[in-house]
């Protein structure tokens, strides 16, 4: 278990769930697939939408801000099952990553 805050949110919705649904990093990495999907619809979704983009500005997308939120969560209690903290091992792949783009 990890002290980050996301780590705790995570924990904190699947216990007020009552039960975890994606009980195996293999179901949970399946969720996060499925989530991400999701958070590139609500994205295509304001982006075609004359409503949405009259309405608010993607940062205020009620659909952006909860699939992103929901991607999250699940990238977080992914981390949780596989016993890695999320932050810890962005830091790692960005302090040894040495590749440059022109
Ligand atoms: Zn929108």
């Amino acid at each position: 278990m990890t002290s980050s805050e996301g780590s705790a949110l995570s924990a904190l919705q699947i216990a007020s769930h009552g039960k975890d649904r994606y009980p195996t990093p293999k179901a949970q990495a399946e969720k996060l697939v499925i989530e991400a999907a999701e958070l590139l619809g609500a994205i295509a979704e304001h982006a075609n939408s004359r409503t949405h983009q009259r309405n608010h500005s993607l940062a205020d997308c009620p659909l952006v801000r909860g699939e992103l939120a929901d991607v999250g969560l699940c990238l977080y209690a992914l981390g949780n099952k596989v016993q890695i903290d999320p932050i810890t091992a962005m830091r790692e792949l960005v302090d040894r990553d040495q590749r440059r783009f022109a």
